[in-house]
């Protein structure tokens, strides 16, 4: 058996909110997600998904634990290190898709991959694949503002997996769209996700769609509960 994908144990973290005001926002966090696995994260606003995700994904340090991705504790890095292994391993999705305006919806997928190091012409290759397997191949030279909302998250779900990430980590990927839309983007995702074979952490606040993914977890008084 392969090393989870992710592996957080012991993981809290305190926000300092003004003098003597001292926030314990997560506690005794421990979370595996193996290879493939794709794992919600149900949690009402406020209650530090954000911040776990940010420390899941190496964009933030937490006060105590570890995190282990694909089996390396990445723990006590440099920042130089953590970013390389943020760049390669770990994809971002957010509720806002954050696309660059200038570029096409292809372009924005190709250029993550130019700055791996990645040919052109393969670069553009996979994005156009991504873009096929999202369903919006046919508005790759389109602008993001030439694109729906639910288009736009499609676009910035095909970015986030440009280089071939080992683990997905999307906050309220569909949160901003309606509920329509969001219910067809959101099938687009766990397409796309199961169909690379990555591993996923997606948090939301709809039980419906938690129920879609492989197993799920509750956040609640800065701790994990299994649903
Ligand atoms: P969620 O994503 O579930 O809405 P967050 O992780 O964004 O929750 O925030 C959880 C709590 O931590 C909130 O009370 C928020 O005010 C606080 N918090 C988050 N980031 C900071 C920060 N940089 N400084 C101080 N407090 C913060």
């Amino acid at each position: 058996m392969s090393d989870p994908t992710l592996e957080l144990s012991g993981i809290a973290k305190s926000y300092n909110q003004g003098r003597e005001n001292e926030v314990t926002v997560l506690r005794e966090i421990d979370l595996s997600v193996n290879a493939g696995e794709i794992v919600a994260l149900v949690a009402p606003s406020g209650a530090g998904k954000s911040t776990l995700l940010h420390i899941a994904g190496l964009l933030d340090t937490p006060d105590a634990g570890s995190v282990k991705i694909a089996g390396q504790d990445v723990t006590g890095l440099s920042d130089r290190k953590r970013t390389a292994i943020r760049r390669e391993d770990v994809g971002f999705v957010y509720q806002f898709h954050h696309l660059l305006p200038e570029f096409t919806a292809l372009e924005n997928i190709v250029l993550p991959q130019l700055a791996n190091g990645i040919a052109a012409a393969k670069a553009e290759e996979r994005a156009l694949d991504l873009l096929t397997r999202v369903g919006v191949s046919h508005r790759a030279d389109h602008r993001p503002a030439a694109l729906s909302g639910g288009e736009q998250q499609r676009v910035a779900f095909c970015r986030a997996l440009a280089n071939a990430p080992r683990l997905l980590l999307a906050d309220e990927p569909t949160g901003n769209l309606d509920p329509e839309t969001s219910d067809q983007v959101f099938a687009a995702l766990m397409e796309l996700v199961r169909g690379t074979g990555l591993s996923a952490v997606i948090a939301t606040h709809n039980l419906e769609l938690a129920g879609r993914m492989d197993r799920q977890m509750r956040l609640e008084g800065g701790a994990l509960v299994a649903l």
